[in-house]
């Protein structure tokens, strides 16, 4: 508009000098100068500042001002060139308040309160000029004039509709109606610049239903997308006045509340208003003929002035809300400095976990199984990291970082290429044991070529004989997942004499069921039943019928974690066929396992 009007501007200078009015003409030209000035500061204010919400609703006001200012402009020149005898000049200037008008309804667009009285301003005066001209033509033209303002605002309007049309699909979704994340993470945006002026304090939770995938797998996408709705008009009720409820996607929703004087206040206010959804989350639901139930798992993070990063804050509540999952769900969380800290040192696990192996810095401890008897016969390989900076980090933590990150693919590999040297080395050197067992991540097991790869490594270090000793462990995890696709697996790498255990037995989903499905020859009773047994407790009870079941079924058992004396003796009094723990031995490096194994014998 500025363009517009600064270039052409010049022309009409020229005009007015050319029939002796350029004094007024150069006055209105320094206006549309000075005009256009205010307007390009405007502009850059927009550009370089966040604005908060305060900030935006002047800068709003400014900028609608620059518009009538601008366009009553653009009248003056209209109103000074009819006013003159000239004809030449009045033909200039009915073609100028066209244009003008044109301009306006198209630019302005965007505004009502912009567009029509600006082309109102602008036309009716033509109309007027028109009819004072007199005769028919003058009366014909100043009927055309009120047509052409009508057809422009007709047309302005239209546009307009379309616009706010497409305005709103972009910031909303299309099932719930609510806000979408386009639209949520620029309110986000602008309400934490509003915080840092106002040092107040706000909250966003992230509500992430429970196993909401399993309603629409089994009922339907249907059922599925009607709960959505209720459930978003669930938690439409419980927000704050003036906070903001958004779905992010799926089964993802995310408050945000107003504001808050100070942060505890507000720590308070959002676990109160996280409180209420959830209860009123779990009400049953009737759709579609089924009465449902839904629970939901929220992180809370707070929003404060020194906070000014969107993305961040989400993934704040999102780690929130993870620890919620895996806290049994149905909960709420809120991030706290705390978490922040666990989030930045597992962050550094995973930057250094990703060097680890180029730097050698993964080793394997083999930690002994004896029978009742005493006699070693078996060993599990336990992974070891000892970092330069970390010092040695327990497995139970780079384990899992490894699986979430991908590099277990790799770390899980370099496992099982070490064990597999190791057993070969070992029978070379006279150690004889039945089974030697390697603990296989739940990733690892789905990767694509995981099946080839045990079969390289198992033709390159070990014999056919060597073979049948290995035993692959793998916790109750994996039963989530497609049990056909798992059993598929499982026999194909069967086909090479590798047997399967099942970790950490009693812990998980242990069902009998899947005992049946799945093709395992052992289970290792996890050692918090293990560390609780003695003469009194009801731990014997269980372990008692894991080894009962498992008999039935079959399978070999190993007591994992058997500490003491105590430990080992009720046990073997039932019968448990292998036993491993700190009352045998610890984990071991290859050479003391080696001392320890002669020393047994
Ligand atoms: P897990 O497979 O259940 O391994 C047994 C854990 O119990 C080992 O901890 C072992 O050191 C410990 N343990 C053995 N006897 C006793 C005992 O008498 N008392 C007590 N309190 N603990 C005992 P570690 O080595 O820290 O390993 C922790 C977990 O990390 C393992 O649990 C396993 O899930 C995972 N892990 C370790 N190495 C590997 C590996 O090479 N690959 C994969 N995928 N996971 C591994
Ligand atoms: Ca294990
Ligand atoms: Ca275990």
């Amino acid at each position: 508009m500025i363009v517009l009007s600064v270039f052409p501007g010049l022309a009409y200078v020229l005009l007015s000098w050319l029939h002796g009015i350029h004094l007024k003409a150069v006055i209105w030209y320094f206006a549309v100068l000075a005009v256009s000035f205010y307007g390009y500061l405007i502009h850059r204010q927009y550009r370089t500042q966040q604005l908060s919400s305060a900030q935006l609703k002047v800068w709003y006001k400014n900028l609608s001002l620059f518009y009538y200012v601008f366009c009553l402009l653009w009248l003056v020149i209209f109103l000074l060139f009819i006013s003159e005898d000239e004809y030449d000049l009045h033909y200039i200037a009915i073609f100028t308040e066209i244009g003008a008008s044109v301009v306006a309804s198209v630019l302005l667009v965007p505004d009502k309160r912009l567009f029509k009285p600006t082309v109102i301003v602008l036309m009716l005066p033509l109309a007027v000029y028109f009819f004072f001209m007199g005769g028919w033509v003058g009366y014909v033209l100043s009927v055309f004039a009120c047509i052409f303002t009508w057809v422009l605002i007709y047309a302005a309007e239209s546009s307009h509709k379309l616009l706010i049309q497409t305005n709103f699909q972009a910031n909303h979704d299309f099932l719930t109606g609510l806000k979408n994340r386009y639209y949520f993470i620029g309110y986000l945006q602008t309400l934490m610049v509003t915080l840092q002026r106002s040092q107040k304090c706000s909250y966003l939770l992230l509500i992430d239903l429970d196993h909401f995938k399993t309603i629409n797998d089994s009922l339907g996408h249907d059922v599925g997308d009607h709960l959505l709705q209720e459930v978003s008009s669930r938690i439409d009720k419980q927000k704050d006045e003036g906070g903001l409820l958004a779905r992010l996607g799926g089964d993802e929703f995310v408050v945000v509340g107003r504001e808050y004087e100070n942060k505890s206040e507000c720590r308070i206010k959002a676990v109160a208003k996280a409180k209420n959804i959830l209860t009123s989350l779990k009400e049953s639901y009737n759709v579609d003929l089924h009465s449902l139930y839904i629970s939901a798992s929220i992180g809370v993070s707070l929003i404060d002035g020194k906070n000014n990063d969107a993305n961040r804050l989400i993934k704040e509540a999102d780690i929130a809300m993870y620890e919620a999952k895996a806290k049994g769900r149905d909960g709420i969380i809120v991030f706290d400095d705390a978490m922040q800290k666990r989030v930045e040192h597992n962050l550094e696990i995973e930057q250094l976990l990703h060097f680890a192996l180029d730097n050698d810095e993964l080793t394997l401890n083999y930690q002994p199984q004896l029978d009742s008897g005493g006699n070693i016969v078996g060993a599990e390989t336990l992974a070891r990291w000892d970092n330069n900076k970390l010092g040695s980090v327990s497995p139970d933590k780079f384990i899992p970082i490894a699986e979430q990150t991908g590099s277990i693919i790799k770390i899980g590999y370099f496992i099982m290429e070490t064990a597999f040297r190791t057993l070969s080395e070992w029978e070379k050197q006279g150690i004889d044991v039945q089974q030697f067992s390697i603990n296989v991540s739940m990733r690892q097991f789905f990767y694509y070529n995981f099946i080839d790869d045990v079969f390289t490594l198992c033709n390159k270090y070990l014999s056919e004989e060597t073979r049948k000793k290995v035993v692959f462990e793998v916790t109750e995890s994996i039963i989530a997942e497609d049990v056909d696709k798992v059993v598929r697996i499982m026999e194909r790498i069967k086909s090479l004499g590798i047997r399967f255990s099942m970790d950490d037995f009693g812990t998980g989903y242990s069902s009998l069921s899947y005992m049946k499905r799945l093709p395992i020859d052992e289970i290792k009773i996890d050692r918090s039943f293990v560390s609780e047994l003695n003469e009194e407790s009801t731990d014997q009870v269980m372990v008692r019928s894991i080894l009962y079941m498992a008999k039935h079924f079959n399978l070999k058992v190993v007591a994992e974690g058997v500490e003491t004396q105590e430990q080992f003796d009720i046990l073997r009094n039932d019968n448990c066929d292998l036993y491993q723990g700190y009352h045998f031995s610890r984990p071991l490096v290859f050479d003391d396992f080696v001392a320890f194994y002669k020393n047994n014998r």
